[in-house]
């Protein structure tokens, strides 16, 4: 079974995601960190953010690998941690924006997700990459929580800038995300991790 969990940046899918795979014993497969990795690498080799043939060609040659837990490598370097700097939030946008970029990563992100029971988090999935999915969540948040959120995961950054990096984020990656019809809204501003989990939980009961 596929369980696509959609939504902007903020509102919850990474933990929510994390969470229900545990839980269910389900894999999990992150979009995000395979947009992020890619963005590094182009950043580490000096490629052009707005060459989306050549960005497209290291995304081929170069897949990025997921180890057992949350870790993310690629060209054999662990990048666990680096993707996550504010320096790939702003970047990464550029990276994923590119049509032949997407189609490599859409053809990867199907296969890594055909093989059994698995949590998608992205943007697109439940639209793009696996509209066959058997569970699709559309996750949301208010802004501001959202901000909140992320000033937890970026110690330093001051709130306001993370509101303002969000909103740009999000008006970036606008084209390129989208609500299934058949998904299911869950807006986490007022609900904790374990009650958006238990929600979605029913959904794949449901399913089942
Ligand atoms: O979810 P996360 O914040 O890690 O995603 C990082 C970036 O990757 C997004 O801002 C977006 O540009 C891109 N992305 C995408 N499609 C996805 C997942 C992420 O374009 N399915």
């Amino acid at each position: 079974m596929i369980v696509a969990i959609d939504g902007p940046a903020g509102a919850g899918k990474s933990s929510v995601a994390t969470e229900l795979a545990e839980r269910l014993g389900f894999r999990y497969l992150d979009t995000g960190a395979m947009y992020r990795a890619l963005t590094w690498l182009a950043l580490r080799d000096a490629v052009a953010l707005d060459d989306g043939a050549a960005l497209a060609e290291l995304a081929r040659v170069r897949p990025v690998v997921f180890g057992l837990g949350r870790e993310v490598s690629i060209d054999g370097v662990d990048v666990t941690a680096e993707i996550r700097e504010p320096e790939i939030d702003a970047a990464v946008p550029v990276v994923a924006s590119h049509p032949d970029v997407r189609a490599v990563m859409r053809g990867r992100q199907r296969q890594l997700g055909r093989r059994g029971n698995v949590v998608i988090e992205g943007r697109d999935i439940g639209v793009v990459v696996v509209p066959e999915a058997e569970v699709k969540v559309w996750l949301i948040a208010d802004p501001a929580v959202r901000a909140s959120r992320r000033q937890a995961e970026r110690a330093g950054l001051e709130a306001e800038h993370l509101a303002e990096e969000l909103r740009r984020r999000d008006e970036r990656d606008a084209v390129n995300t989208h609500r299934a019809a058949d998904a299911v809204e869950v807006d986490t501003t007022e609900l904790d991790l374990h009650e958006v989990v238990d929600r979605i939980a029913v959904l794949v009961e449901a399913a089942r």
